[in-house]
């Protein structure tokens, strides 16, 4: 079948044979606008113009694994390593929801300081003070009484990248400890207690193909996650990848538009890295389906300490300013940051 009949097979049935996928991502020229045009509409119909705010905060650059990409891997020497006080969290908190935010992200490195005692604890403050607003978490992998513990002291949410969903590049990007079939069984775990799950992997990982990324669009089909956060692999200076280039903003935005044909009420940020390889990175990604996004609500002060790749923007600004720029960028293509927990609306379309 050739791009076009691809492109129209997806949009009628949602799916495809993940040889069909490749053929699609290598023949994107020809049918980006086909797609993206099919992505806005579902967007719209099911969220209208609004667009959703995740408050990040970044309580810890500790982490015990080691994954090649990432700059706060344990090996890396160079990192300075911060965790914030249990106050700073709730005071980021505070201050994020006074600004409106309706959802806080808990991310981290894989610190042992945050034991499942002292993240319920944070979970159930925050949840205390802001009942009307989600918790998500994003602290990697656990074990499932564990995630159990944190879903019981109130976390709605868990954000884990599956980074890729063929095991040979897993083994690729991640040092022999770690492997594919925990990541996966992680998120399988958070599903079965009740969490709205994210997965996501980066576009233009280290030795990825199209027919590694058709991997991950067909896992998407049959998973469905509630959401899905996708961005560009950026090299970091002290990691084994440094010398790796950058993956691109064109694809990235794609494979959004993708995504939201394949499962159209998923939550899809317009991601703080796609924001960074291309000044106007986050636009193009509501512009091709995505309709959330992430500002950072963390201390000015640890914001470049939380470096998972060269160049990190938003690094400088208070959380006021962050969602000033955020809402002025968010109007300039049309669309409209909402003060809404953002839950993902499962109607059918
Ligand atoms: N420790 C948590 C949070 C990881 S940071 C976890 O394991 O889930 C969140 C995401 O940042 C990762 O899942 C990864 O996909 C992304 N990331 C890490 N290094 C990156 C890099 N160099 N470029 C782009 N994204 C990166």
């Amino acid at each position: 079948m050739n791009p076009k009949s691809l492109a129209e097979k997806l949009i009628a049935t949602r799916a495809l044979e993940t040889e069909q996928y490749a053929a699609l991502i290598d023949g994107r020229d020809e049918i980006r606008e086909l797609l993206q045009n099919e992505a806005v509409r579902l967007r719209t119909q099911i969220y209208g113009k609004a667009v959703f705010i995740r408050g990040l905060i970044e309580i810890s650059s500790f982490c015990k694994n080691d994954c090649l990409y990432c700059g706060i891997r344990r090996s890396n020497k160079n990192c300075e390593r911060y965790r914030l006080t249990p106050q700073q969290i709730l005071d980021c908190a505070e201050e994020g929801y006074r600004l409106g935010f309706r959802t806080f992200v808990l991310q981290g490195g894989e610190d042992g300081y945050f034991t499942d005692e002292r993240t319920g604890w944070l979970i159930q403050k925050i949840k205390a003070a802001h009942p009307d607003c989600a918790v998500t978490l994003s602290l990697g992998e656990r074990g499932y009484e564990s995630y159990k513990k944190l879903k019981e002291a109130g976390a709605d949410r868990y954000l884990l990248r599956h980074e890729t969903a063929e095991p040979a590049h897993y083994k690729m990007l991640h040092p022999p400890d770690m492997s594919y079939e925990n990541r996966m069984e992680c998120l399988q775990s958070l599903r079965e207690l009740g969490y709205q799950v994210g997965c996501g992997f980066m576009v233009g990982s280290p030795y990825q193909t199209s027919a590694f990324l058709a991997r991950d669009l067909k896992f998407i089909e049959s998973f469905r996650p509630d959401m899905c956060g996708i961005g560009p692999f950026i090299p970091h200076r002290d990691t084994p990848f440094a010398g790796f280039p950058a993956g691109e903003a064109e694809l990235c935005c794609f494979l959004l538009s993708v995504i939201r044909i394949i499962h159209p009420p998923v939550l899809l940020p317009a991601t703080t890295a796609l924001g960074t390889i291309h000044p106007r990175g986050r636009e193009l990604g509501l512009e091709a389906g995505a309709n959330v996004v992430m500002p950072n609500l963390s201390p000015v002060d640890v914001r470049k300490k939380y470096e998972l790749y060269d160049n990190k923007i938003c690094t400088g600004e208070e959380s006021a300013q962050c969602v000033g720029c955020l809402d002025a960028r968010v109007r300039s293509v049309g669309y409209e940051i909402v003060s809404d927990r953002g839950d993902i609306r499962k109607e059918s379309v």
